[in-house]
């Protein structure tokens, strides 16, 4: 039985990780795919505490990584297929044949990039369309891209864009950008990004490989068709929530983000959530690692206060 189970190995599952070994608690951390989440696609990262100068996502997480593993943590690059809760009170994960028991659990898996739904995107899904700059920009290096959405995601990544082309347009489906204003004002100023508001991307066109786009100018009610070789899409993220498929009445919110209490337990005793996959007014990662050492620190206090018989149904 383990005291802490951690589904994820984003920051925020990281941050758990080390928090809650160093309060002396047996501590796994399962990840599918490989640590980091979102902080490993980041090409430049500025404004995490304590940085004098920029690094890059993967060295913070190589980083935290280290950490973690010097105060105890245990890594398993497993998937977690299920989850449930035992008439006696702990968590049960279940594997793809094997289950190992958790007195409490930690969902830190973050959330998924949406998709844009517009004619051709499945097409050239990983052939000209991407969800990451950092990861697929350099194959387009000095071509003419697009970047759909007006969120941090979107402007941060145009904004790294710029390093590879000095042809960046950036369109948004509104009159005024959704990003932080210290972002805004770089993007606004900056000669490789053409700003385009009230604009939407209709179609993605060509043979082999992107050729043309049709865009929308709601405003102005046209359509136009233009050139272009590469579509990067960050409008909004899904939250991983499909492991607590089980627990049909746990409390999320009305986009499918779970709800927690300030010390990050959701409406299950014992379920904790942290990072993206919870109803967090502001997405950094500097948040992520914090709800991750809330979450942590009183997944301790549950269990003590289990033993204490305060919380019903974890027994041991
Ligand atoms: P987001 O903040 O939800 O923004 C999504 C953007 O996509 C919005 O501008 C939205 O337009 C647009 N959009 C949504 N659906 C669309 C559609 N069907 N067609 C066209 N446009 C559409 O998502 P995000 O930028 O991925 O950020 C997610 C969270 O992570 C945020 O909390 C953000 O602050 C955080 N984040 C932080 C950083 C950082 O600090 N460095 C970096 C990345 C992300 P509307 O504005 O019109 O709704």
């Amino acid at each position: 039985m383990i005291d802490v189970a951690i589904i994820g190995g984003g920051i925020a599952g990281l941050s758990a990780g080390q928090y809650a070994a160093r309060a002396s608690m047996s501590v796994c951390i399962f990840e599918e795919l490989a640590l980091g989440g979102q902080g490993l696609i980041i090409g430049e990262l500025e404004n995490y505490p304590g940085l004098e100068k920029p690094v890059q996502g993967f060295e913070l997480i190589q980083r935290l990584e280290t950490q973690a593993q010097n105060f105890g943590v245990e890594f398993s690059y497993k998937k977690v297929e299920g989850l449930r809760k035992a008439d006696e009170g702990h968590f049960v994960l279940e594997f793809d044949g094997e289950e190992i028991e958790a007195k409490t659990v930690i969902l830190a898996t973050g959330a998924a990039h949406r998709t844009l739904g517009c004619k051709g995107e499945d097409t050239f899904s990983g052939r000209g369309v991407s969800y990451c700059a950092t990861c697929d920009g350099p194959f387009f290096k000095g071509k003419k891209m697009f970047v759909i959405g007006g969120g941090d995601s979107a402007c941060g990544e145009a904004l790294y864009l710029t390093k590879l082309s000095d042809e960046i347009v950036l369109c948004h489906r509104r009159d005024r950008f959704r990003a932080q204003s210290s972002i805004v004002k770089r993007i606004m100023e900056h000669p490789s990004i053409e700003v385009r508001f009230n604009t939407e991307l209709k179609e993605i066109k060509g043979e082999k490989g992107i050729e043309k786009v049709v865009v929308y100018n709601n405003e102005t009610d046209t359509y136009t068709e233009e050139d272009a070789e590469a579509v990067f899409i960050f409008v909004g993220a899904l939250p991983r929530t499909k492991v607590l498929d089980g627990f049909k009445d746990l409390a999320k919110d009305e986009a499918g983000y779970i709800k927690t209490n300030e010390e990050m337990m959701s409406s299950v005793p014992g379920l904790f959530a942290a990072g993206d996959v919870r109803n967090t007014p502001f997405r950094q990662l500097v948040t992520a690692a914090s709800d991750g050492a809330i979450a942590a620190h009183f997944a301790a206090h549950y269990i003590d206060a289990c033993d204490d018989n305060v919380y019903e149904g974890l027994k041991n």
